[in-house]
């Protein structure tokens, strides 16, 4: 049978997936190979180049990680996993054993495949993914080519946290009320709030760390009490000193600490056993084993701090909402870490005593996937209906919160066989047979049924159509399910988006919101960003004359212009002068509006009120983030951030917290492969620089406005006339009425007063320090006529060794900055201001 929605949902896990489908209205998680819920998200390669996915790839990569600390070097290994962080980047894994690199779409793609391949009773085309509730647009469209790589025509994206909410809301009593689903998953956390009304659920908040869970855990358990153990029985400082050596070492060890952690979460005390042979010597030549008891308390005490980390996060979403933990009516559990006791407790006692554990935490994203894929229009081509079936068009809503529910059906003939008898009937009759809706008699004009439903559950019915004789006739579709009790709403932004325009005094570009598009607006959604200007002119035709619009997405204060390279970069929009009518001159009024569709995809409208003229583009943001990029700008990025510490360090601004989080990154520098978070982690330490920056600016201003005048003070004094004594004492009753107010515009403004009259005073200095550097430096000028600046630097040259005058020396100097290249006289780029 063909479906008529989509009744399939994939949970695309970093370190498992699963996949859950509707069968006669309730979600069934389909068993892997190895008879399990989920799948790890694993995928091998061997020398012959056959791909294995899941608990065989699992194992592989855990034996070879035990065997590798045999030798102490890392393996060449074959094995892939959390690829699904780096998702949307030109990451490669390279494979040796069949020698050529894969990217993550394609490593994703496999996991789809494989799971996919569990259902053998049915084609299927069409899919529901979850993605992190954080993911950028750019992940999330690596996602649907991931999709579309495993063979899949449709795909649909939903948040994890909406999924999950969803497979809970529907079993749960409470449809109204404020509920947090804490996804604590493998490598990453999730906390979403959303409200539910009537059980329509809204996430309204998101927060999260994108580097923390299970596998911190297994790596604390190491520390605390693999390593000590290791270190009391076996020779192994040299080993833990050896970098290579170390790291091998320890993720051996994580494996055995995985598999006494989730033990753990159901028993007292549990023994780590290693084989005979398993692992390496020690420095005197020993043969190391485990063979250590473990009790679930000190699995807790190694734990805790780490679990802390995610009870911080949610305290501090609670916070920014003005939650208290008595506002939250559920607290509902995701990800395998969750069925330790131990978190369950502290969410207890530090968030809410609301803590439900009804849902199993495993597979509650896929289940919620496939609920919300039955809501769902699936694609479907007249070949997947049988020859000699009638075909309805039915029309309901797939999600309820009443008590029936109208559904129309309406003969389909054109679609339908030409033997469709004249007079055909209805009837609806509900899965658990307890109500049918008796024959109805439709034709193409249509008619309606009253659907009665079952409350908080999936209402499964058959579609039953009956000749004039009361024969039954196969129809299509055959079954059609509408979910009472909750509802999705759209999904929520999960970032502030805007553009990137010029700051003229910061001389960055800079971040600027667009107005409808703030971080947790419904979408689809339209931003608006009005009042801007063009910074160089288009002249129709020409391909050379471009104007930018980036587009970045930020996670925090969208109203603080910091500056836009400082967040996470989406898509550029670029206009030529090909794609204009007429001439857009420079300083040009320009309007722009970005459309942003459910699944994230973005269209922006740029409008030139002075011709009346708009440019319609779609942004494409299927390009990857480069890695390799990011890799090469920490180094730089890392100075930059020393060096703005020690400025505001030396100006008196207390610069120990940033220091600190500076010293963390840079350790994390050393000692971590995820470049891609070190530079996040990097980007936002930056942004608090420059938010100290901001708030010391009056202070630096002072101290630069004392200067200057000072300087112009001094030049005044030593090549001034009367008219320049008057400017200067009347700039000095300014610049004390002007440090007294404290107010920046007012100093900046007065700042470039005193710039200019200083500029004027050594005027003839100005232009005689630009000729001589232009004549010792001209090779290093790209000129636009280099004869004629040669001739000017002559000329100009004769005439400094002659008595210059000002009047002499100025259209030289002039005509020499004219001659040189745009970019090297002051440059805005093509941004908008
Ligand atoms: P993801 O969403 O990242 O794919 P999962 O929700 O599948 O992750 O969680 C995987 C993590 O859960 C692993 O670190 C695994 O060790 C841990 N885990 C699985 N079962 C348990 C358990 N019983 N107790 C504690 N941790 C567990
Ligand atoms: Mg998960």
């Amino acid at each position: 049978m063909a479906r008529v929605k989509i009744d399939y949902g994939i949970d695309l896990g970093t370190t498992n997936s699963s996949i859950c489908r509707m069968e006669k209205g309730e979600p069934v998680v389909v068993k892997t190979d190895t008879l399990k819920d989920t799948l790890p998200s694993c995928v091998s390669i061997n020398k012959k180049g056959s791909i294995k996915v899941g608990d065989s790839a699992y194992n592989t990569m855990k034996s070879d990680k035990r065997r590798a600390s045999k030798s102490g070097k890392a393996m060449d290994s074959n094995t892939y996993i959390e690829f699904k962080r780096t998702m949307g980047t030109d990451t490669k894994y390279h494979c040796s054993n069949v020698g050529r690199d894969f990217t993550s779409e394609e490593l994703s793609a496999e996991v789809l495949k494989t799971l996919k391949s569990f259902v053998t009773d049915e084609v299927f085309r069409s899919v529901v993914i979850t993605v992190p509730a954080k993911f950028t647009v750019g992940q999330k469209t690596a996602t649907i080519e991931a999709a579309k790589k495993a063979g899949f025509d449709h795909c649909e994206l939903l948040q994890e946290p909406i999924a999950a909410s969803f497979a809970y809301g529907l079993s749960s009593e409470q449809k109204n009320g404020i509920w947090m689903v804490f996804d604590f998953g493998g490598g990453t956390f999730d906390a979403a709030l959303l409200k539910v009304e009537d059980g329509i659920m809204q996430v309204f908040d998101t927060a999260g760390d994108n580097y923390l869970g299970g596998k911190d855990l297994d790596a604390a358990i190491v520390e605390n009490i693999i390593i000590p153990y290791l270190k009391e029985n076996y020779s192994i400082d040299g080993i833990l000193g050896d970098k290579e050596k170390n790291t091998v070492l320890r993720d051996a060890m994580k494996t055995y600490a995985e598999d006494v952690k989730n033990q753990l979460s159901f028993k007292n005390s549990e023994d780590i056993l290693s084989n005979l042979g398993d692992l390496g010597e020690d420095e005197d030549g020993e043969e190391i084993e485990l063979d250590l008891t473990v009790t679930q308390q000190q699995v807790f005490d190694a734990m805790r701090p780490v679990f802390q980390k995610a009870v911080d996060v949610c305290k501090e979403l609670m916070k920014r909402n003005n939650l208290k933990g008595s506002d939250l009516n559920k607290l509902i559990l995701v990800g395998g870490p969750t069925h330790s006791p131990l978190i369950r407790q502290m969410l207890r006692e530090q968030i809410t005593p609301n803590v439900d554990t009804s849902i199993d935490p495993m597979t509650a994203v896929a289940t919620g996937a496939a609920l919300y894929a039955s809501t769902r229009d699936a694609d479907v081509n007249d070949s997947d209906i049988e020859v000699g079936t009638i075909k309805l068009d039915i029309g309901y809503e797939a999600t309820s919160v009443e008590q029936t529910e109208w559904v129309s059906v309406k003969l389909d003939k054109t679609g339908s066989e030409s033997s469709c008898p004249a007079k055909v009937l209805v009837e609806l009759v509900r899965g658990d047979n307890a109500w049918s809706s008796g024959k109805t008699e439709i034709d193409e004009m249509g008619n309606v049924i009253e659907a009665n439903l079952v409350e908080g559950k999936p209402n499964a019915f058959s579609v039953v159509c009956y000749n004039e004789k009361g024969d039954q006739l196969s129809c299509f579709p055959s079954e059609i399910t509408i979910i009472q009790g909750s509802k999705v709403s759209s999904a929520p932004l999960p970032y502030n988006i805007g553009i990137a325009i010029w700051d003229d005094h910061k001389e960055k570009a800079v971040f600027k919101a667009a107005t409808g598009l703030e971080k947790n607006k419904p979408v689809p959604a339209v931003g608006v960003v009005n009042g801007l200007s063009t910074s160089k002119q288009l002249r129709p035709g020409l391909a050379s004359d471009l104007l930018t619009v980036p587009i970045y997405q930020c996670e925090d204060d969208p109203e603080a212009g910091r500056t836009a390279a400082l967040y996470e970069y989406v898509a550029d929009v670029i206009v030529t002068g090909e794609e204009v009518e007429s001439l857009i001159p420079e300083n040009s009024p320009v309007d722009i509006t970005l459309k942003v569709d459910s699944s994230e995809q973005m269209t922006m409208d740029i409008y030139f009120p002075s011709t009346d003229f708009t440019v319609s583009k779609s942004l494409d943001t299927s390009k990857k983030q480069s890695v390799s990029e990011a890799e090469k700008l920490i180094p730089q990025m890392l100075r930059d951030a020393q060096r703005d510490i020690n400025r505001l360090a030396e100006s008196g601004v207390n610069t120990e917290a940033l220091q600190n989080e500076l010293n963390g990154v840079m350790d994390e520098d050393k000692n971590s492969q995820e470049k891609k978070a070190v530079l996040q982690h990097l980007k936002e330490v930056l942004r608090k620089i420059e938010d100290e920056d901001a708030g010391s600016e009056w202070n630096r201003l002072e101290r630069e406005i004392r200067e200057e005048f000072e300087r112009l003070e001094k030049a005044d004094g030593e090549l001034g006339n009367d008219k320049s004594h008057q400017l200067t004492n009347h700039l000095r009753s300014q610049t004390d009425q002007v440090i007294r107010s404290k107010n920046v515009l007012m100093g900046r403004e007065l700042l470039d007063q005193i710039r200019t009259i200083f500029f004027q005073l050594t005027m003839i200095y100005q232009c005689m320090g630009l000729i001589r550097d232009c004549s010792n430096n001209f090779g290093r000028y790209r000129w636009k006529d280099a004869s004629r600046a040669q001739q000017l630097v002559n000329q100009g040259m004769a005439i400094i060794g002659n008595n210059p005058t000002v009047e002499q020396l100025q259209p030289i100097a002039a005509q020499l900055v004219g001659l040189m290249p745009d970019d090297e006289a002051g440059n805005k780029g093509g941004f908008l201001h």
